[in-house]
């Protein structure tokens, strides 16, 4: 069963198993028939990996990722679409469908009951309304994955691609940088969807380090101070901070100042060093 993107193929499909788009699961599927192969390309799913994909629907991606890798696990929280996968990846004898929530699955374990002596890279069409979670997650997790290369709306994928200590930067960006090396691969309009959402998309990928370049005595505290310093952006830090965190003014300024960072200075405008110097020292 090819041609996945078909517009008609998918329709007959859906009809057949009597499906309806839910839009609370962020359920928009690729029709844009360039899009899977390259994504897969850029994965890094080849032979020797294991591959994570995070929502199948109806198997579009995870088509292309099972030509390409070792083996595929798909994890899909509609338990709607499960038949409609065992119909459209019948031919393939290397992939598993994990009928869960990504967020609430242990994906370490789940590596090492998949993927033993493989190398690991994740792949997806995320559910836009949990791409901040899932990202964090898979981060947070601190998975033994190479990469992780993911179709977000444009803006959020700008957001995690911008540099640290820029306008364009927030919290995600930071955390992201944490363990990873952020790449804006290409952008994907919204018309490539059905339904078609009302911006467009991009593909990304974190080039996850595999020696964190960072080492902090506890890495819960930078995130944080990370957390807190953009809680209100157009606030200094020593009052974003001070507030969110629900400490004196005089502690906090005690301490940025003694990590050489300006009390009065915007979160957007600190490096990744700055947050490090405020996560050893703050006292929380
Ligand atoms: N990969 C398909 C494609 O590209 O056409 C579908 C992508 S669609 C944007 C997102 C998929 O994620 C849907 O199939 C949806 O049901 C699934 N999904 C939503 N929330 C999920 C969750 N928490 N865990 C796992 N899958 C989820």
């Amino acid at each position: 069963m090819k041609k996945l993107s078909d517009i008609g193929t998918i329709k007959e499909l859906l009809s057949r198993y009597g499906f309806s788009f839910s839009k609370g699961l962020g359920q928009n599927f690729l029709v844009n028939p360039s899009v899977c192969p390259r994504m897969a390309e850029y994965s890094g799913a080849g032979e020797g990996v294991g591959v994570i994909e995070i929502g199948p629907g109806i198997g579009v991606l995870t088509q292309e990722l099972c030509e390409l890798a070792d083996k595929v696990v798909a994890v899909e929280i509609d338990k709607r679409l499960i038949p409609v996968l065992g119909e459209t990846l019948a031919e393939y004898d290397n992939v598993r469908i994990v009928n869960e929530d990504v967020l609430k699955l242990d994906l370490n374990k789940l590596i090492a009951e998949e993927f033993a002596g493989k190398r690991v890279v994740v792949c997806a069409n995320l559910p836009y309304y949990i791409t901040s979670p899932v990202i964090m997650k898979l981060l947070e997790d601190k998975l033994p994955v190479e990469a992780i290369t993911v179709m977000v709306q444009k803006e959020a994928a700008q957001r995690i691609c911008a540099e640290v200590g820029t306008r364009q930067s927030g919290a995600v960006t930071v955390a992201v940088n944490f363990y990873s090396k952020p790449e804006l691969l290409f952008s994907v309009s919204a018309g490539s969807f059905m339904p078609a959402p009302k911006v467009d998309s991009a593909v990304i990928r974190l080039n996850v380090y595999s020696e964190p370049p960072y080492s902090l005595s506890d890495d819960s505290k930078f995130f944080r101070v990370v957390r807190a310093a953009f809680s209100q952006r157009r606030k200094t830090v020593l009052n974003s901070i001070s507030s969110s965190l629900g400490l004196e003014k005089a502690v906090v300024n005690g301490v940025l100042l003694e990590s050489g960072v300006n009390p009065q200075a915007r979160a957007e405008s600190l490096s990744m060093d700055d947050f490090c110097a405020i996560a050893e020292r703050i006292p929380i």
